[in-house]
């Protein structure tokens, strides 16, 4: 593959991974005047799509791509975190750094970092076999959560519930090749994200909160502005402020929080831009994607507050039969006022192929046309 050598000496903004949040950070690059360069692992990853002329794809080649790059971002968990320190140590101006990433990436450190610095996370322990999960659920009961310890694959379940032993036995023995952890078990009233944007030298802003609804352990539905009491969205905002400094995060990071009846735990934070995010392309006067390239770039970021009063997000995923919602594209443009995104992916059961956002004056009129506009692109009425 050639590589595109003339790119502006001004902002060589590099971006390790080609999926659906490179390519939309890469859109909006793309209107600052920003070509960035996409280190893809394949030619029809999402973004690689997008910027033909923009790709870089030779499994060894990450140092020689950082070497082309003044900035080097990253997009998703699924990394070697070793090669991204060796870039640090060669020189590459990372951002976010290793500090962040290695939080980020690793959900035992994360685990571990959180609560020896104060904050509330549920019990955890490593597991090495049966016996770790046995002892876990002696101390903690059933059930257990039982999840990867990196980031599960795209369209890849990492997170089981687990009711007793021998459900715990199946899980550990059909995932004997991955990492896994055991969690205690959280009454979940809510969960909600909050996005955090920071540049360098510590200038931050946070995005409205966004209340995620799941199915089957995958976010199928995102609103903002969550519907939490003004108290408890500054704690959450302040809490999340505070991981940004701490972890010297630089771009998106999101913080993905559950409200259980005792309070705000942490779940999991994200040092990239999030699906949580996606409705701020329409909502916010500066989506995340755009500020995640302003900050590492270290350049003025912009507005974060809602310029909607109410914002859905429904992300579409691939049906069992395997089924194109690209082919119904005519059906969902037609439902006025709902914003289609498409990320050009190879349809799977389970994959996530898109996702469709409305804005409204309330959040009822605005998850009502989302709904339409998904169910619209699965050939359906809405559920
Ligand atoms: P992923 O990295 O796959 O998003 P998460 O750790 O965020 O994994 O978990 C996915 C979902 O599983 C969460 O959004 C939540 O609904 C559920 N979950 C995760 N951990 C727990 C827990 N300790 N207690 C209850 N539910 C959990």
């Amino acid at each position: 593959m050639e590589v595109a050598e003339d790119l502006p000496a001004l902002y060589r903004l590099g971006i390790v991974g080609a999926g659906q949040i490179a390519r939309m950070t890469h859109q909006s690059a793309v209107k600052l005047g920003i070509t960035p360069r996409l280190f893809a692992e394949r030619i029809d990853d999402s973004a690689a799509q997008a910027a033909p002329e923009a790709v870089f794809i030779h499994p060894d080649a990450l140092a020689s791509f950082a070497a082309d790059c003044e900035v080097v971002t990253v997009e998703h968990e699924r990394i070697d975190i070793g090669l991204l320190q060796a870039l640090e140590e060669n020189g590459t101006l990372l951002r976010p750094g290793t500090k962040t990433i290695r939080v980020a990436f690793d959900k035992m450190h994360q685990r571990r970092v959180l609560r020896n610095r104060g904050y509330q996370v549920p019990a955890f322990a490593e597991v090495r076999g049966p016996d770790d999960v046995f002892d876990f659920a002696s101390a903690h009961g059933f059930p257990v959560v039982l999840k990867t310890v990196r980031a599960a694959q795209p369209g890849e379940l990492g997170v089981w519930v687990v009711e007793d032993r021998t459900e715990a036995m199946r899980v550990l023995a059909e995932r004997s090749h991955l990492d896994l952890m055991a969690e205690e078990y959280q009454s979940i009233v809510k969960e909600i994200v909050v996005l955090v944007v920071r540049r360098p030298g510590g200038h931050a802003r946070c995005y409205p909160i966004a209340e995620i609804t799941n199915r089957d352990g995958e976010a199928r539905e995102i609103r903002a502005p969550a519907a939490i009491g003004h108290r408890l969205a500054t704690e959450a905002r302040q809490l999340a402020l505070d991981l940004a400094n701490q972890f010297e995060a630089v771009g998106v990071l999101a913080v993905e929080l559950f409200l259980t009846t005792e309070g705000l735990v942490v779940n999991e934070l994200a040092a990239r831009p999030h699906n949580a995010g996606h409705l701020t392309i329409e909502s916010c006067p500066t989506s995340q994607f755009e500020n995640h390239v302003r900050a590492v770039l270290d350049l003025p970021l912009g507005p974060t507050w809602p310029s909607a009063p109410a914002a859905v997000t429904i992300n579409v995923i691939g049906t069992i039969d395997g089924y194109d919602p690209a082919q119904h594209l005519p059906e969902a443009l037609a439902v006025e006022g709902a914003q289609i995104h498409l990320y050009g992916k190879l349809p799977k059961p389970g994959r996530k192929l898109g996702h469709v956002t409305a804005v409204a004056d309330d959040m009822d009129q605005a998850r009502e046309l989302a709904r339409r506009a998904e169910a619209a692109l699965h050939g359906r009425r809405p559920l």
